[in-house]
């Protein structure tokens, strides 16, 4: 994967850095924008080489929101936490109490819930110092809980648009390999097991690939080769950066389409991706579902209303298609075009390759 350097002129309006040594706390949060409403996004608990990668992943990781809530139509800005995984044992009440408190210094100007090493549990925790969170057990058949299978069934329903307009088919009978088994990927894995495609998938904890293998007859590639599986689609759902120059080189997929964030470790990738004729599904347009649910459990709507915004997920990404057929772009510079003018933005953020 790919590290990447955050080079933006789109900068976030404000960046705080939130430390508390007694709890082991370190981390940032970016809120990059709340132009739509409070800027909404995941915390992420990972373990970071130093301060400026942490600080550059939350970047792109907030901005990412700003463009992904837009497009899901939802009153919301974009933004973002990391925190910075600890060496060795803590005491993860104590740690997530410490990070509520930095969240409600911020006053509902930023909204959090569960991303990457996070999570029920921890919401939890946070709900204890602020209300500005999501992702909470959910009560009395209202929206909450965990947001992964939401952001599966949206990905899922995205993919079949995406192959019934790029291969003419549907999803039984076609081979598709998933790379990161947690949350969205095993969820999406039975979706497809169910709707008869065949499954080849990627992890690196092996008892989880197995597991994942025998429930649903798919076979395990390594976390390298899966990027050469000869597949129909290729559903990226462990982390950023995967589809790098090299990467794109060596898919066989028609199709990407995947739940991880910032799948493109540049933009240009997504132009190499273009030119090879494969279609690429833009990472924040199809993975809106759990933003969806967060959104829907913090503003207070009913179920119905959550479900039915989820729902629309592929009909979403065929009208950031349709526009990329129209103005003869490549989808993921049609679905930045489309966000920018819903935002109200100035230019396009970049990223370049760390050096
Ligand atoms: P997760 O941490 O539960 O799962 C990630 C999985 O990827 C883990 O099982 C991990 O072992 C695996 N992995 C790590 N490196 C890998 C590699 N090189 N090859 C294959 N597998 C690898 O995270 P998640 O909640 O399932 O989210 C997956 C991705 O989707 C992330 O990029 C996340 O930001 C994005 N996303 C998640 C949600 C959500 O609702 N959870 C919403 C939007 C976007």
């Amino acid at each position: 994967m790919v590290d990447a350097v955050y080079d933006s002129s789109t900068p976030p309006e404000s960046v705080h850095r939130i430390h508390d040594e007694d709890a082991g706390l370190d981390g940032v949060i970016v809120l990059h924008s709340t132009r739509r409403g409070p800027a909404a996004g995941g915390c992420r608990l990972w373990r970071y080489a130093d301060r400026a990668a942490m600080a550059g992943d939350a970047m792109r990781l907030a901005e990412g929101m700003t463009y992904k809530n837009a497009m899901a139509g939802l009153p919301l800005g974009g933004g973002k936490a990391v925190l910075n995984l600890p060496q060795g044992p803590f005491d993860r009440r104590k740690f997530f109490a410490a990070f509520g408190r930095a969240v409600a210094k911020l006053d509902g100007g930023y909204v959090t819930a569960e991303d990457v090493g996070t999570g029920v549990a921890d919401m939890e925790a946070v709900r204890g110092e602020t209300r500005h969170v999501a992702g909470l057990p959910p009560q009395g058949g209202r929206p909450g809980g965990d947001p992964s299978p939401w952001t599966a069934r949206g990905v899922f329903l995205a993919m079949e648009e995406a192959a019934r307009r790029q291969l003419g088919s549907e999803l039984k009978g076609m081979r598709v390999a998933v790379q990161g088994l947690g949350h969205v990927g095993s969820a999406l894995c039975g979706m497809l097991h169910q709707a008869g495609a065949r499954l080849i998938v990627a992890e690196p904890r092996p008892g989880v690939a197995a597991e994942i293998a025998v429930r649903y007859d798919a076979e395990i590639m390594g976390r390298d080769a899966i990027l050469d599986a000869r597949c129909a689609i290729f559903v990226p759902c462990a982390l950023g950066g995967v589809l790098d120059a090299e990467a794109v080189r060596r898919l066989r997929a028609r199709i990407v389409c995947g739940a991880a964030n910032n799948v493109l470790a540049t933009p240009e990738d997504g132009d190499r991706l273009a030119d090879r004729g494969i279609l690429y599904a833009p990472d924040y347009v199809v993975n809106a579902g759990g933003i969806i649910s967060v959104a829907g459990e913090y503003l207070g709507w009913d179920a119905v209303e959550v479900q039915a915004r989820v729902e629309a997920s592929g009909e979403r990404l065929a009208a950031v298609l349709n526009h990329a057929a129209r103005e003869g772009l490549a989808p993921h510079r049609a679905a930045d075009a489309l966000a920018r003018a819903r935002i109200g933005a100035p230019a396009a953020a970049r990223m370049r390759e760390a050096a």
